[in-house]
């Protein structure tokens, strides 16, 4: 058997030999547009915080608020020692807010996903998930043991294919996975179309929503509203720790939907609830969205979006549709990390994304916006790409499929 110390230590020194090494900063301010590393301000770009309600008044009242009425603690799992209030309000907000049935929350989008999928399908069953969905939607599927099959990224075909194969198979449930917006490359799916293969197959489709809740249609449910598609999608997922401001997940849809999450999802079974101050920031957070200011806030993000792309044409490629996430892509898992040193060292904080989170040699920056930032934060931060531009010589233009 190998060594302990010796057997990690080797990994180690792997990682480090390829660029990969990754390492927590501790950050001494609130999360928001400036952060404060080591008594070192920088400009953030890397947090999803997309309205700045991270640390926003509303939003820390309504948690000191529960804390004060609920205690600290949760005591244990809601079927266990009874569910605290500050969840059903949660609950029944983001039933309203995203219009349906029900919903159910969790400690994080990454269990909601997770456990929700390896509830929902089998070994008798098909998963079939685009290339790019976030490690939750994997590794869910992977713990479900239903056949996983993995469609081109956004490609349509591929999807057709598949569930044409699929369609031969003995009988079993199919679930299609995809996101909305994509986490690290800010596209978006083609959710209509392929609303309409998952019809014509009979298959079932989750979409997770974790970077389009709070920001797109008409009421900031997400993209699914903007497409009017509420009705048609079976399982809607997202997260509470990015637009909305808090930190936790949900699933929405109809009442047996949650109530079967209820009795088999295992991520939600077995796990001490949120703290309840976890839940109310959360609700506060959705009212927020839904409200005027939350309005405000959403228009204040587009304009800067609109502005770094502007600012960024021909530079590099940014997604053309709206997004508050800029892939910056550089390729070399080093020279990715190098870059963010540099733009660091010009008090700029923008995080190199690397593998496994993308693919080995698609290695990117990732600017993210807020309603927060100013015009002024915007050009500065195009002004230090554009020079690390010609240091570096290019950025790439594509995505990888
Ligand atoms: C962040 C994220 C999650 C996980 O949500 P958490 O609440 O952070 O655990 C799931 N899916 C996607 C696409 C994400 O970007």
């Amino acid at each position: 058997m190998p060594n302990f110390d010796e057997s990690i230590a080797s990994d180690l020194e792997a990682l480090r030999a390829s660029g990969l090494w990754r390492e927590l900063r501790t950050v001494d301010s609130p999360q928001g547009r400036e952060i404060s590393i080591g008594g070192e301000h920088f400009l953030n770009f890397s947090s999803n915080d997309y309205l700045g309600l991270a640390n926003s008044e509303g939003l820390k009242e309504a948690s000191v608020k529960a804390l004060q009425d609920f205690g600290s603690g949760s005591g244990a799992s809601r079927l266990i020692c009874g569910s605290l209030k500050p969840h059903s309000d949660l609950e029944q907000r983001l039933a309203e807010f995203k219009g349906t049935e029900a919903a159910l929350s969790y400690s994080s989008g990454f269990l909601a996903s997770f456990g929700s999928i390896q509830a929902l399908v089998g070994p008798n069953d098909i998963s079939v998930i685009d290339k790019l969905v976030h490690a939750s939607i994997v590794d869910g599927v992977r713990l479900s043991g239903a056949k996983m099959r993995i469609f081109k990224h956004n490609d349509l075909n591929s999807l057709s294919e598949i569930l044409w194969w699929a369609d031969r198979q003995p009988k079993g449930r199919v679930l299609i996975i995809t996101e909305s917006i994509f986490s690290m490359d800010g596209d978006r799916a083609p959710l209509r179309e392929i609303v309409e293969l998952k019809e014509k197959h009979g298959a079932w489709l989750m979409v997770d929503e974790a970077h389009g809740t709070g920001l797109y249609g008409q009421h900031r449910r997400g993209v699914i509203e903007e497409l009017g598609l509420s009705e048609r999608v079976e399982v809607q997922m997202g997260t509470l720790g990015k637009a909305i401001g808090a930190a936790g997940g949900y699933i929405c849809g109809s009442r047996n939907l949650i109530d079967y999450l209820i009795n088999k999802a295992r991520s939600f079974i077995f796990s001490t609830a949120p703290v309840p101050a976890s839940a109310a920031a959360a609700c506060a957070g959705i009212d927020m969205v839904r409200s005027k200011d939350g309005e405000r806030r959403c228009g204040r993000l587009w304009l800067r979006v609109r502005q770094l792309q502007e600012e960024m044409t021909g530079i590099s490629q940014t997604t053309q549709s709206l997004s508050a996430i800029n892939p910056i892509i550089i390729g070399s898992e080093q020279m990715a990390v190098d870059a963010s040193a540099l733009l660091r060292q010009n008090h700029c904080f923008v995080p190199a994304i690397r593998y496994p989170t993308v693919a080995r040699g698609t290695a990117r920056l990732r600017l993210t916006l807020s309603a927060d930032h100013t015009k002024n934060d915007v050009q500065l931060v195009a002004g230090e790409l554009r020079e690390l531009r010609r240091l570096v010589g290019s950025f790439k233009p594509t995505i990888e499929k």
